[in-house]
């Protein structure tokens, strides 16, 4: 062997050497990571079986490391749907993740060993090697004490509407008697304030019932009464109870529909607020001289109503958050001050009870188009 051979030779063994203690430090380093996390976690193989497991995830749930390692994880662990039922393997988000080989995230409650549930918020990832998935990787953290939270502030805001209601009815019905000249006649100036109290009254009470509306539908205590319902008269009844709003900013609202109409079976006060927060968004969200168009269309199996403005719509980039809680886009919210970013998170929540779907398509400076599809009997035509 020449001396340069040589040179080059010890060079490679070098490298190699470096990099192989660069791996194991890697390594280290990774494992390190993963014990550490503060949340539980969980790594599994293409086929959901636990190749690891941390400390954390082991402690929440109450299993030994023994007792989950190789096993399936969703037949091993648990996990409950909102109303407590147990969600279908199908629909876990680990199995979710092998179908789409995207991230999946997840509120669901782990049963532990012991029987407790376990409020978690879980993050699937596929670990992906050469464009083939190999594994996922799973990290769920604890939210009981936001789950806590939540119901206490739910327990607050109902409380607090109803004590609301007392004293602002009382201030409605005597505003009303001044108005209705119970103490003598009234002058154009006691007039005008008088009407002020009056449409703020009438704001803040339309306000305490969408707030009770929200504490009762967040705590499953809505009631839901299906009966017959004229579809039509429902969507007139709401136009003209919104009509006037319509006039003062001269808006054209027309509706269209097929002659006729399937019977529809569904909770007329639900599905009213639905269509009434749609139709009046749709007003309010709309300069003055526009057009309010609703459509009631009939598919296989669903009845769809939709709603199309001519106003000032919805950037793409905040589509995803208009169904949030509180959520009010800054160029509706600068052209129409009043509003609350509650009417639409009711009416998702709302839809989920009726099994209808609710979805829009908009365009910033164009205008909007709000659907809701409600289930129907096939053969009710
Ligand atoms: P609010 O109207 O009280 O603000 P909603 O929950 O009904 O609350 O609506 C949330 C936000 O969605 C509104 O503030 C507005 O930014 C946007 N939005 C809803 N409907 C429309 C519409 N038809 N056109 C444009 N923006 C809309």
């Amino acid at each position: 062997m020449q001396q340069e051979d040589h040179y080059d030779l010890i060079t490679v063994i070098k490298q190699l050497q470096e990099s192989a203690k660069e791996t194991v430090e890697e390594r280290i380093k990774a494992e390190a990571l993963f014990t550490s996390i503060g949340d539980g976690a969980m790594v599994t193989d293409e086929k959901g079986r636990v190749t690891k497991v941390n400390k954390t995830a082991l402690e929440l749930l109450g299993f030994s490391r023994k007792e989950l390692m190789g096993k399936w994880f969703p037949g091993a662990v648990v996990a409950l749907n909102s109303e407590g039922e147990p969600i279908e393997a199908m629909e876990r988000p680990l199995t979710l993740v092998f179908l789409s080989g995207k991230t999946v995230s997840q509120k669901a409650r782990y049963v532990k060993k012991d029987g407790g549930q376990l409020p978690v918020y879980i993050t699937v990832s596929p670990i992906v090697l050469e464009d083939k998935p190999i594994g996922a990787i799973e990290v769920f953290r604890d939210i009981s004490r936001e789950d806590e939270i939540d119901r206490l502030k739910s327990e607050f805001i109902s409380t607090a509407s109803h004590q609301l209601r007392t004293p602002l009815s009382a201030i409605n019905t005597y505003a009303n008697m001044l108005s209705g000249g119970f103490q003598g006649e009234l002058t154009k100036g006691q007039e005008k304030y008088l009407n002020i109290i009056i449409k703020a009254s009438a704001r803040m009470n339309e306000l305490i019932s969408t707030l009770l509306d929200i504490s009762r539908i967040e705590a499953g205590k809505i009631s839901h009464n299906p009966e017959k319902i004229d579809i039509l008269a429902l969507i007139n009844g709401i136009i003209t109870e919104q009509k006037r709003m319509a006039e003062i900013k001269k808006i054209k609202i027309t509706v269209q529909h097929k002659k006729n109409l399937p019977v529809v079976i569904s909770d007329p006060l639900l599905l009213g607020e639905i269509y009434s927060n749609l139709i009046s968004n749709a007003i309010k969200y709309t300069p003055k001289k526009g057009r309010v168009d609703i459509e009631l269309k009939v598919s296989q199996n669903e009845l769809i109503f939709s709603v199309k403005d001519t106003g000032y719509g919805i950037p793409a980039a905040l589509h995803n958050r208009i169904f949030t809680k509180f959520f009010r886009a800054e160029n509706a919210a600068r052209h129409e001050t009043t509003g609350t970013g509650l009417g639409l998170y009711l009416a998702w929540q709302i839809a989920e009870v009726l099994g209808g779907r609710l979805w829009f398509k908009s365009r910033e400076n164009v205008g909007s188009t709000f659907y809701f599809a409600l289930p129907i009997e096939a053969d009710s035509t």
